[in-house]
Formats: C-alpha cells, sequence, structure tokens
C-alpha cells in the first residue's frame, strides 16, 4: 500500500477528498474551521514535496444542483490562508472547468473543486462521475474520514481508477491508527464509557466491544432502559421500551464474557427537562413518578471516575447526562477530567462522537486526551466492526 509519507508528490497533480463541510453563518463566513485545519498537514505535504493539489469536497445537503449557501467558493480565502498558497476555484467540479484548470495546475499551486453534492451523482456513487473526477489527477488521495462510512462517487468509487496510486492522507492514517490500537491492542484494563439520548444507536458498538473490554459504562439517557429492564422505577425518563429484550441480552452477555457492566447507582432527577427545573438526588432505580433523570449522581461519578483513572485503554463515546445545561452536567464533567487524568498517566484515550467531542472542548480537555475523532457516524461504524468503503476502497 502506497503512503502519503513515502510517496513522490514531485510535478504530481493530487486529487485530495477532503472534509470541508464547514458551518457557514448568514455573510457565507466560516464558524468552525476545524475540519479545514486537519486535512492541513496531507495539503502542505503534497504542495512542499513539489505537487500540486486538486481538493474536492461536499458541503451541506443541497437538494439539486447549485446552491448559493453551500457553495465551496466561500472557503477560498480561507483555505488559501491556512495552506499559505494561492487556491484557485473551479464553479463546477466535473466537465471542461475543472479539466482545463487541472491542465493549468502548477506545482505548488492549489485547485478547489465546486461542492461535489451539486451532483446527485456523488451521493450514488456513479462510475461515470467518478471517472470524470479521476481524469482530473495523477493520484488519489482520501483524507475525508467524516465521510468514510458512505460509499459515495468521491470517497470510495473513485479510488478504482487509481488502482496503483491510491492512499490515505494523514487525518484518515490517524484515525485508523487511533481506532485500531483500541480495537486490536488495547492494553489492559480496557474501559469503554457509554452514553448519549438512546440505546439504539449504540447496540451494535455495545455488542462489539463486549468481545473486547474489562469494563463496559453505561450512562446517559440510554441508562434508563437498562434500569427499567431490571425493573427498577425510571419515573418519566427517557425510555426505549422496545429495547428492554435487546437491554436484558445484553447484560447477560456481558455476564458471560465477564465484562464488567458498571451501570449508575444514582442520579439526579428533574421535575421537568429545563435548565431552571427542581432537582433532588435520587438511586437511579427510584425516580419518583412524574421525575426524569438528567445526570449520573455523586456516587455514580466517584465510582465510575476510579474505574476511569485505572485503565489502560479508554474509549468514550457519548454524554453521561445533560450537560448543555449547568445542573446536569456534572457526571459528563467527571468523566472528561478522569479520562484527562487517566490520560496523564499513560493510558491512551480515544473520545468520537459528537456529543462526547463537544463536552472534551468545553471543558478545554481536548489537548489532555490522546485522540478527538473527527469522525462521528463513520468511527462508530468502524468501531461496530464494519467495513467502511472509503476505507476498504484504499486497503483492499
Ligand atoms: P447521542 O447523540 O445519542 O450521543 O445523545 C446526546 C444527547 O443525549 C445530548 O444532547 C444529551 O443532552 C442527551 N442526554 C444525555 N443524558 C440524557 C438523559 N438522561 N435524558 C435525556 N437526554 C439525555
Amino acid at each position: 500500500m502506497k503512503t502519503i509519507e513515502t510517496f513522490d508528490f514531485k510535478k504530481k497533480k493530487a486529487l485530495v477528498r477532503v472534509d470541508f463541510n464547514v458551518p457557514l453563518n448568514s455573510n457565507f463566513e466560516i464558524t468552525d474551521d476545524n475540519r479545514i485545519k486537519a486535512a492541513m498537514p496531507t495539503i502542505k505535504k503534497i504542495l512542499n514535496s513539489g505537487g500540486s493539489v486538486i481538493l474536492m469536497s461536499h458541503l451541506g445537503r443541497p437538494k439539486s444542483g447549485f446552491e448559493e449557501k453551500f457553495s465551496l467558493k466561500h472557503l477560498v480565502k480561507h483555505v488559501s490562508k491556512l495552506a499559505g498558497a494561492p487556491v484557485k476555484f473551479a464553479s463546477d467540479c466535473i466537465g471542461n472547468v475543472p479539466m482545463e484548470m487541472s491542465r493549468d495546475l502548477k506545482p505548488g499551486e492549489i485547485l478547489l473543486l465546486e461542492n461535489l453534492r451539486f451532483h446527485k451523482e456523488e451521493e450514488k456513487g456513479n462510475e461515470e462521475f467518478a471517472e470524470g473526477l479521476a481524469s482530473l489527477a495523477d493520484v488519489y488521495v482520501n483524507d475525508a474520514f467524516g465521510t468514510a462510512h458512505r460509499a459515495h462517487a468521491s470517497t470510495a468509487i473513485v479510488a478504482k481508477f487509481f488502482p496503483d496510486n491510491k492512499m490515505f492522507g494523514y487525518l484518515i492514517e490517524s484515525e485508523l491508527k487511533s481506532m485500531d490500537k483500541v480495537l486490536r491492542e488495547p492494553s489492559k484494563p480496557f474501559t469503554a464509557i457509554m452514553g448519549g439520548a438512546k440505546v439504539s444507536d449504540k447496540i451494535l458498538i455495545i455488542e462489539n466491544l463486549l468481545d473486547r473490554v474489562d469494563n463496559l459504562v453505561i450512562g446517559g439517557g440510554m441508562t434508563y432502559t437498562f434500569i427499567k429492564a431490571r425493573g427498577g422505577d425510571i419515573g418519566s425518563s427517557i425510555v426505549e421500551e422496545d429495547k428492554l429484550d435487546i437491554a436484558l441480552h445484553l447484560i447477560e452477555k456481558a455476564r458471560k464474557k465477564n465484562v464488567k457492566l458498571i451501570l449508575p447507582v444514582d442520579n439526579i432527577v428533574a421535575d421537568k427537562f429545563d435548565a431552571e427545573a427542581s432537582v433532588q438526588e435520587k438511586p437511579i432505580d427510584k425516580v419518583p413518578d412524574g421525575w426524569l433523570g438528567l445526570d449520573i449522581g455523586k456516587e455514580s461519578i466517584n465510582h465510575i471516575s476510579e474505574v476511569i483513572r485505572d485503565s489502560k485503554t479508554i474509549l468514550w463515546n457519548g454524554p453521561m447526562g445533560v450537560f448543555e445545561m449547568e445542573k446536569f452536567e456534572a457526571g459528563t464533567k467527571g468523566v472528561a477530567m478522569a479520562i484527562a487524568e487517566a490520560t496523564s498517566r499513560g493510558a491512551f484515550s480515544l473520545i468520537g462522537g459528537g456529543d462526547s467531542v463537544a463536552a472534551i472542548n468545553k471543558y478545554d480537555l481536548s489537548a489532555k486526551v490522546s485522540y478527538v475523532s473527527t469522525g462521528g457516524g463513520a468511527m462508530l461504524e468502524y468501531m461496530e466492526g464494519k467495513e467502511l468503503p472509503g476505507i476498504k476502497a484504499i486497503r483492499g
């Protein structure tokens, strides 16, 4: 397999799939440029090695054809500033316009193509469309981890037109390295912490992790499906009635596999789902009628933090409570701090999934954990043990 580190890009045109799906405000200004920054090591490596870069990405969910608010032209200036190189813009990603611009592209220059999703062929994984993209360049680099779980033209299909010249960019390489470290060679004890609103989103990942972890901590809204399945009183807490059997199956699987399944023992209950609600602390299986559990309690935080601090590998996905509201953030904050502490003592910690990433950033701890994944859905699917089309297209 070719790698970005060793490939000779001199005088080569590299077609690089990036994830520039960044939020724009009503003046079309970028409000969070993390995804653009994440692609910079790959872009700079190619430019510094004497190559030129053709960037392709999607932005938002355009319905059909061009829409001003989803145009990648709004990113040109900022990409140029971050890359420290001139950026030309092709008003279409396919056809004569990018073809001619690609022909004129010189080493050290960047060409940014218009939003791939202005053509429905992109999401359909159309071969002809992929071949058209491929014809623009000599080599294909996929660095869009956030869309690696999609079999789209630019993320998977295009790779077949570069049988000998395809590779991952640095971002995907490091995402894979962190996830494989956790899935394939975790130092023990290995603790996974699963939270968030719904158990239904996390069943497959929990199943897969039960074959690998020593401790599985359950928190957040999904706790109550487990507690109800065990016969506890959960008041008006969030629950998935149709998943009670699955919760029992997971409890049983954990027992058989000798995995310590750690459910909260206490929780903060509120009289309504509101930042100003009245609250009290109650045992997890004694939520009063009409009240709802919105965070784990003190005893749970202490116990879970202790387990985390004694771990050598930690995977965290999903908040322990409604951390967006101050009254219900202690559990999530406690877990985030314990992970940072364990990391400072040498543990490897991987944080993934939109809301736990938001939490780790909220508490300013992203530099104190080992790796924060950039791809929510893609990371979840990889952790479920699925083969991602964008990864398979290159790894084979
Ligand atoms: P998810 O996208 O499934 O990871 O869920 C994240 C969301 O779950 C966050 O917005 C939290 O506010 C929410 N959440 C966490 N704990 C609870 C809870 N006990 N009840 C309701 N929602 C919760």
